[in-house]
This record gives structure tokens, sequence and C-alpha cells, in this order.
């Protein structure tokens, strides 16, 4: 939908693009000076496959600082986005007839990457009702002696479910008794609107034994183009992890490293000005769709996307959400991206990661061009 968004801009088409998955805002200007500093210095070759010492020391500081995790700059690999450290953890992790369970909603690249490693994905659904919190009882009931591994993402897309720590001890005493590894993808864990983000890895030593922490560059600092993400865990995972990486893309690209590095230490008001931004903006977003007849609206509490319910909209004219999400690009010229795609669906996601003028310009098309069907 993005593309297709982005194509018909390019022809002249007037679209507000709600299907965004990257932040709006320019890399911060310090990270941008550190990266242009690198490459006037030089630093244009190879890094070590795990990512240059300076940037696994920075990374292992930043873990421990923000959320209290400490792990040494051996225990840490440094790849071409978290995508990358996501893909090469669940290689080594799972394979042909194993199971891994995702809880749902989530982003798709996860159910693509088990599939890659040869492994069954094992949906489990979760609702408004709940805020998109995963159920643990059901996570449970999901589980056999197959299951291997558990991977899920909070802040979540494409809800903005940010799981609350009761849950997080609930998933990981169950991966204890199940003997499961915890993949966690914390991605956009600077992106939280009055809650308060928790690494997994910080409930016990026991978990963070079991567990594969993802984060990386692309959400919380505006660099997605820069394709820098990491994953820490314990050393002979992230030994595994570089076997991989190393004869597939070797190391990262040097100078984005050096970006990095800046953005590990970059000043926490200098993230918290773009959070603010996006605070603001998913009020504005959920006010506004509440207004929309029939549509009901959760309230995300991280990333920027919000994940509206507009089921009452489908079963008749429109089958499911991926022909009411065409219809509202072909008519409405506002692009979403349909909550099927995230096994939720009903749902379109919104991405908030726009202005507010066409938050505003968006939602009153959604809204005028829903009330003519
Ligand atoms: N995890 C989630 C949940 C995402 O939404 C994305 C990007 O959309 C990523 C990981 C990957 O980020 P990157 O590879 O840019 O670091």
């Amino acid at each position: 939908m993005s593309s297709k968004a982005k194509q018909m801009k390019a022809d002249g088409i007037n679209v507000v693009n709600f299907a965004a998955g990257e932040p709006d805002f320019d890399t911060p200007k310090s990270i941008v000076e550190a990266g242009k500093t690198a490459l006037d210095q030089g630093k244009t070759r190879y890094t070590p496959t795990p990512g240059d010492m300076a940037l696994r020391e920075a990374i292992a500081e930043k873990l421990l600082r923000v959320n209290g995790l400490t792990y040494a700059p051996q225990q840490i690999i440094v790849g071409t986005g978290g995508k990358q450290c996501l893909y090469n953890a669940l290689q080594i992790l799972v394979g042909p007839g194993d199971e891994v369970v995702l809880p749902a909603p989530f982003w798709m690249t996860y159910e693509s990457q088990v599939r890659l490693a040869g492994a069954k994905p094992v949906i489990v659904s979760s609702s408004a009702a709940t805020g998109f919190v995963p159920d643990v009882g059901q996570i449970a009931a999901a589980c056999n002696s197959r299951t291997r591994a558990i991977v899920f993402c909070s802040p979540t897309n494409p809800t903005g479910a940010v799981f609350p720590r009761e849950t997080l001890e609930g998933i990981a005493k169950l991966a204890e008794e199940r003997d499961l590894w915890i993949v966690t993808d914390e991605i956009y864990e600077n992106l939280v609107y009055g809650a308060q983000h928790v690494s997994i890895a910080t409930l016990s030593k026991e978990t963070q034994d079991r567990t594969v922490t993802v984060s990386g560059c692309s959400k919380s600092f505006a660099m997605t183009g820069w394709r820098i993400g990491y994953a820490a865990a314990p050393l002979d995972v992230i030994k595994a992890m570089t076997n991989l990486q190393d004869q597939v893309t070797s190391g990262a690209t040097t100078f984005s490293q050096y970006g990095a590095i800046a953005a590990m230490r970059l000043p926490k008001e200098e993230t918290e000005a773009m959070r603010k931004t996006f605070e603001k903006r998913r009020d504005l977003i959920v006010s506004l769709l509440r207004e929309v007849p029939q549509v009901t609206t959760n309230v995300p509490m991280g990333a920027f996307y919000v994940f509206p319910d507009v089921s009452a909209y489908l079963g008749g004219r429109f089958a499911d959400d991926l022909a009411l999400a065409e219809f509202l690009l072909d008519e409405a010229k506002v692009a979403s991206v349909p909550g099927s795609v995230f096994y939720g669906p009903g749902h379109l996601r919104l991405s908030y990661a726009t202005s507010e003028a066409d938050i505003r310009e968006g939602v009153s098309r959604i809204a005028s061009t829903l009330a003519t069907v």
C-alpha cells in the first residue's frame, strides 16, 4: 500500500499516506555529523562481522543505562537492521519440526522468517478488549512438545500495545517451564506514551539466558535508511548468529555504525522531542477516529500506529479489510494497511508518522468516504 501510495503521489495525485512504517523526521544532526566524520576519516573498510567494538561497547552501555540490562560487548551483534538480527536469530534457534508461537496481531515479517527457518508459526490472537495484550494462558495452550520459541514485539507494530510487566512475567515463567527461547523485538522501545517499556530480559538471570533482545536505530532515532540493528543474547547464540552473518552480509555498513554510536549516546532530550510529537499526533488521530461513525479505536500506548476496528463496514460491499483499504486508497486517496496482513482482520493500521495536517485531512477523507457507503 505504501509503494502504491508513493507511486500515486509521484503521478501527481494528492494522497494521504498512513501506510508508512517509518518516522517522518530527519535523523538528528549530531548522528548525521558522526556518519559524515567517519567517512571523512576514511572509515570505509569492513568492520568485524558482529560490528565495530566501539559500537558494541556503546550498545552495551545503552542497554545498561536505559534498559537495565547487563551484557558484555561480545554478547552483542550489529546487523543490517533489526530485521537481519531477527532473521539470524530465528535461523539459528529453530528449524524443521519446530513450532514458534507468535502473539497476534504481529509484524508480518515474523511469520515469513519463521517459515524461512523451516519452522511452523503458531498464531495466538488477541483483541481490542485487552488492548491487544496477549493472554498468557492462551499462549500456554498453544504450546506443545515441538514449541521451541516465542517471538513478540512490545511496543507492538501494528497495534501500539505495550505489554505490561505481569504479561512479560507470565511469558518468562512459561518459557522456563517449557524450555523456550524468547525473541523480543524492542525496536519501538523509545516510543511509549504514558506506559513503561520493560525489557523482558531484565526479569531474571534465567530469563536473560534464554532471551534474544533485538532493537535498533531505525524507529527510535529516525534512521531507517542507515540500516543498523542489534541483538543481545547469550554468547553461544551471538557466536552462531555471527557465523551465519559472516556468510551473508559480513558487518553492517561501517559509517552507519559510527552514526549508531552517536545515536546510542544521544542526549535523551533529542529523542524526547520526537516522542512528544508522536504522542500529540496519537492523541489527535485517536480523537478524530472516534468521531467516525461505527469505527472503534483503541488507545495505542506506543510505536506510531493506531489500529481502528472497521468491521462494521465489512461483510457487504466490502468482503474484508483488504477490500476496504483498496477502496479508501482509490476513492479517498488515503493509504492504510489492512489488519489481515498482521492477523488482525477487521482492522486497518494507520501510521501517524505524518504531519498533523495530514492526519486531519486523512481522517476527514476516511469519514466522508465511509459516509457514502
Ligand atoms: N521490528 C518491527 C516490529 C518493525 O516494525 C520493523 C520495521 O518496520 C523492524 C523490526 C525492522 O526494523 P529495521 O530492520 O529497520 O531495524
